[in-house]
């Protein structure tokens, strides 16, 4: 089975390149912007039929090479697969990059990437260790993004890894929560406490710089946020692996399918829902991930009443659930861990015979859903156990 797995590199271009590049993206955010318009004051949105409206005016009009043009249709086409309502406006640098428009160029002194422009292409050396050599080493990638932000280049690059197919029957219940990140039903647990008292001094941080509201606090303001965002991900990369190593061949991770906030009490306490639910759902990416690549299969389940069923006798009822940490049953006296509770019911959830059969095709770890191996990894990170 073939995994994808995106790989950022940032690129070293001369004063020229650089330039080039420059030019580029910006013809093809104006391209985008321009064929945004056309698709919405016509309200054609499919590909194809775009396609017949704008190409040729793409191509003259902002110069850009043939499969630059389809990519730009490409991004608008799919942009308004998620909203029609309104005009959507593209702003940020960046360019979707086909095997027609990129290939990388491995050599000893270094990674090269060659990217078409609107003149020539370039050829620009890649700026990475070796870590990210070593994933790229040997792939023959057919999809990246090129971005430009801070004044300086990245590449994305998509590489496809193969991986065992997926097999397994003992499944493991995950449950992830506020209180406790991650409790699944082997016996491991992550407190989620350092993830959140972290996000609290960035809250206080970010609050004081909010109310100065001059230019550079405002700048301050974004590179924070960007920062932090750097920080949650590197520790759910952390809490994923550690969780990952914890299971055994033959087991299937079984996690609760999060459809929004607004279901779910353990989201409503909080102030931030939006970015617990963007985190919690990386999280179970990274774990979907990195248990693919070692042929455990990972499936989700509509979880019903996990927090407040009892995993010993099956009786169902709020008062079971005595606190937010506390699960006694009414009914049989069981008592343990609330969160430990909802992890044993999720992997009790697929072998019920009367359930849905165990799925063993994975969902997929797609583009929208992809996993960032992103250079910059803290260093200091401190996880609970
Ligand atoms: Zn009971």
């Amino acid at each position: 089975m073939d995994l994808s797995k995106t790989v950022v590199c940032k690129l070293k271009p001369s004063v020229e390149e650089s330039e080039k590049l420059l030019t580029t993206l910006e013809a093809f955010r104006d391209a985008c912007n321009h064929i945004s318009k056309v698709a919405f004051e016509r309200r054609v949105f499919n590909p194809v039929a775009l396609h017949h409206m704008v190409y040729r005016e793409t191509r003259e009009k902002f110069r850009l090479p043939a499969n630059l043009a389809i990519r730009a249709r490409d991004r608008v086409a799919k942009a308004y697969k998620q909203r029609r309502d309104k005009l959507l406006e593209f702003k940020s640098l960046s360019m979707d990059l086909d095997e027609r428009i990129f290939r990388l160029i491995y050599k000893s002194e270094g990674v090269y990437v060659s990217i078409s422009t609107l003149q020539k292409r370039v050829k620009v050396l890649l700026d990475i260790g070796d870590y990210q050599r070593k994933l790229l080493e040997g792939t023959r990638p057919t999809h990246a993004v090129l971005v430009y932000r801070n004044r300086e280049f990245y590449i994305h690059v998509t590489i496809s890894r193969e991986a065992p197919e997926p097999k397994g029957d003992n499944p493991v219940g995950v449950d992830i929560g506020l209180k406790n990140l991650l409790v699944a039903s082997n016996g491991f647990k992550v407190k989620g406490g350092k993830l959140l008292c972290r996000r609290h001094r960035f809250r206080e941080l970010r609050s004081s710089l909010q109310a100065k509201g001059t230019a550079s606090a405002k700048r301050r303001l974004k590179r924070l946020s960007r920062r932090e965002r750097r920080y949650v991900n590197a520790v759910l990369h952390q809490v994923s692996r550690a969780f990952t190593n914890s299971l055994k061949e033959g087991d299937i991770v079984v996690m609760e399918k999060l459809t929004g906030i607004r279901n779910r009490a353990k989201h409503r306490k909080s102030q931030n829902g939006d970015f617990h639910s963007w985190a919690f759902r990386r999280l179970q990416s990274f774990i979907e991930y990195k248990a693919l690549e070692r042929g455990i299969p990972v499936v989700y389940t509509k979880a019903k009443n996990t927090s407040i069923t009892c995993p010993r006798c099956g009786y169902i009822d709020k008062v079971n659930r005595r606190s937010q940490s506390l699960f006694r049953c009414v009914n049989c006296g069981f008592q343990h861990n609330a969160d430990y509770v909802a992890s044993l019911n999720l992997s009790r959830m697929e072998l019920a015979p009367t359930g849905r059969a165990v799925v063993n095709q994975p969902i997929a770890v797609m583009n929208d859903f992809s996993h960032y191996d992103s250079p910059a990894s803290p260093r200091s990170l401190a996880v609970g156990s």
